[in-house]
């Protein structure tokens, strides 16, 4: 009698499976048990795939099995981040190559020597002033709310930092590891170097900027760690598979950047939840400007809530002046920039202090706009602006394609006096060269903001050699220039009518962020905003500070038009090089949808930059109450379709 050796059958999932239909394939693994999160070399068709095992102990298959064919010399990936896996695949509905490609770090069986933590090239001395009475309030709602996840509304210049390296420092404390997400605009040297102060030794800085050898190391370095660690890292830093997480931290939590743009089309805030749950750790999201969303969800008792409403040190709040270019006296012919901005600018230059001036560039939608009265002609059913496509003889919905000859008198207040909006930002320098001609100019943009230059401008910008500074989006990001007196925007409508249903939110962060750069030094800032929608909840937020009666104006008018959180979106791109393939491929696809019960589609409609990279790219929106419809959705979808759940815009 010979005893029958038993075989051990699990589920791997391969790293290279580009189907979205399945989570894994059964092996056998002889009489070796493998533990979840093995990774492992496995048949995959006529290849060898590296895979990770993501179920164990199943009972013999009626089906022939494959064997295991290696098992990698590296401890298991912790369980929450192969079950993290699991839950990407089918939250996102997407395959397993796309999810562990986000996951783990390119060329893993590689072998990379893992070398000592580098010192910072800072050096900076953890703050240890006394926690204020808001600081210490926050941190125990964080450690005693009866949720997992806090939101810290925190104004700029609250110390919410400060908060993160408290909460960091108990868990570590506790032998559990943290993870910090920043943007990655604000992951300077200067950050790293407070939290390798605080934490010598502790650090692990992950961002896009290392090499594909140094993401490796730090990976390693996560999994292999014997003691607790800290992330400080850009949003995939997420991913790193630290064995006892106990805290994660998103700050600035309503930056765009968190959301991948990619397949699977994650959203980072959406991730970490889930991550924390699954690892039983703690989320933090911290934002000056929360989206609504977290507001919905804190409203709705589904989050902790703390605020920071005092600014550490008692710097005071800017002033923020309305200007309603409506009206004829503030206006200047041929000319963006109204009387009162000029005359700040003018005194702010007088008085030897720096000025800067903001415009939009988040694209630009061509639309037009009455200039007595602020109308826009907007969309009966997406409640959306409508923009002129090509020529300018209609106006069209990017998403349902519904159109409109363009009025040639306002239908709000009968006036002529329809401009275009959108555009016309480049004469901006030249305007302000024109009006004073003894000040000192300088831009940052994106084409302005590389390495060298960018470091060199904000040595000028300190040194008080530019006395105004004109810039897009780049500049409400932590520029902190003590002489800057006064800030002014442009065109505050410019954002506002965008056609999206995200645009209010965005205007409100961007104007609340922008008036964050004035007042940093002494004195105290003044703001000016032109706009023709001076009642717009996103602009009086802006000025009175009232966040939480702009989400709700926000969140009732979302209820209403049906968009996020009250109903779930899928954003669908069709896009060919040949314009009536396009067309076509979109129709078709669109009488496919119809097949699917309980969703909404809108379009197709050419998207609102239909002609980019060569192409010509068609959209349909997809909206339904219940998630899982989406999902029902997106199993019909054929590989040529971009499909983005959950988008953040729909543009
Ligand atoms: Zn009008
Ligand atoms: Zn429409």
């Amino acid at each position: 009698m010979s005893k029958v050796a038993t075989k051990n059958y699990v589920v791997v999932s391969p790293l290279t499976y580009t189907g979205a239909e399945t989570r894994g394939f059964t092996y056998d693994s002889g009489e070796q048990e493998l533990p979840v999160g093995q990774i492992v070399k496995v048949p995959l068709g006529r290849r060898q795939s590296l895979g990770v095992v993501t179920q164990i102990n199943l009972p013999k298959p009626e089906f022939a099995t494959k064997p295991v064919s290696e098992v990698l010399d590296l401890p298991p990936l912790p369980a929450h981040i192969t079950n993290l896996a699991t839950w990407m695949q089918d939250y996102y509905y997407a395959s397993a190559k796309s999810v562990w490609q986000t996951l783990l770090p390119a060329g893993i069986t590689r072998k990379r020597r893992i070398k000592e933590v580098e010192p910072s090239p800072l050096t900076l001395k953890p703050s240890t002033e006394p926690l204020t009475a808001e600081q210490e309030a926050a941190i125990k709602v964080v450690e005693t709310g009866q949720r997992p996840t806090t939101l810290i509304r925190g104004v700029t210049g609250a110390g919410k930092t400060r908060i993160y390296m408290e909460l960091v420092a108990t868990e570590l404390a506790k032998g559990n590891s943290a993870i910090i997400l920043v943007p990655e605009i604000a992951l300077t040297p200067q950050l790293l170097a407070l939290f390798h102060a605080r934490f010598p030794n502790r650090i692990l800085a992950y961002h896009s900027t290392l090499t594909e050898s140094q993401k490796h190391v730090a990976w390693q370095r996560a999994l292999l760690s014997e003691e607790p660690m800290v992330v400080v890292g850009a949003r995939s830093g997420l991913f790193l598979p630290l064995a006892r997480l106990g805290l994660v931290v998103i700050d600035e939590c309503h930056e765009t950047s968190y959301k991948q743009e990619q397949n699977p089309r994650y959203h980072a805030v959406t991730a970490a939840a889930q991550l924390a749950r699954l690892a039983g750790a703690k989320l933090v999201l911290g934002s000056a400007t929360p989206g609504v969303q977290e507001a919905y969800l804190a409203s709705e008792g589904r989050l902790n809530l703390a605020e920071l409403t005092k600014r550490v040190q008692n710097r005071s709040h800017p002033e923020i002046k309305v200007i309603d270019m409506r009206q004829a006296e503030v206006k200047q012919c041929g000319s963006q920039i109204s009387r009162p901005l000029l005359q700040a600018l003018t005194e702010t230059l007088e008085a030897g202090r720096q000025s800067l001036l903001f415009i939009n560039r988040r694209g630009s939608a061509s639309s037009h706009q009455c200039d007595d009265c602020g109308y826009v002609s907007s969309c009966p059913t997406c409640h959306l602006p409508l923009t002129f496509h090509g020529d300018r003889t209609k106006l069209l919905c990017h998403i349902c394609n519904y159109q409109l000859t363009p009025p040639a008198i306002c239908p709000e207040c009968s006036h002529a006096s329809f401009k275009f909006l959108g555009g016309g930002t480049q004469r901006i320098e030249a305007d302000i060269q024109r009006l004073l001609p003894k000040a000192r100019l300088a831009r940052l943009d994106k084409d302005s903001a590389r390495g060298h230059d960018l470091a060199e401008l904000h040595r000028q910008l300190h040194a008080g050699e530019i006395d105004i500074l004109i810039g897009t989006q780049m500049i409400a990001k932590g520029l902190d220039l003590p002489a800057l007196d006064t800030v002014g925007v442009i065109n505050a409508d410019t954002m506002l009518h965008m056609p999206d249903y995200s645009a209010s939110e965005r205007t409100y962060q961007l104007l609340t962020q922008v008036a964050g750069r004035a007042g940093r030094g002494d004195a105290s800032g003044m703001v000016y905003i032109q706009t023709h929608s001076p009642t717009h909840p996103a602009v009086t937020a802006t000025v009175n500070g009232d966040y939480w009666k702009f989400a709700n104006a926000e969140l009732a008018e979302r209820q209403e038009h049906g968009y996020p959180p009250f109903r779930y979106l899928l954003k669908l791109t069709v896009s060919h090089q040949d314009k009536a393939t396009a067309s076509r491929r979109a129709q078709e696809l669109y009488g496919k949808l119809g097949q699917v019960e309980q969703v909404r589609r809108l379009g197709p409609a050419p998207a609102l930059y239909d002609r980019a990279g060569g192409q010509y790219h068609w959209h349909i929106i997809v909206k339904a109450a219940s998630r899982p419809r989406l999902l029902a959705v997106a199993k019909l979808l054929p590989d040529w379709c971009k499909t983005d759940i959950d988008p953040i815009n729909l543009l």
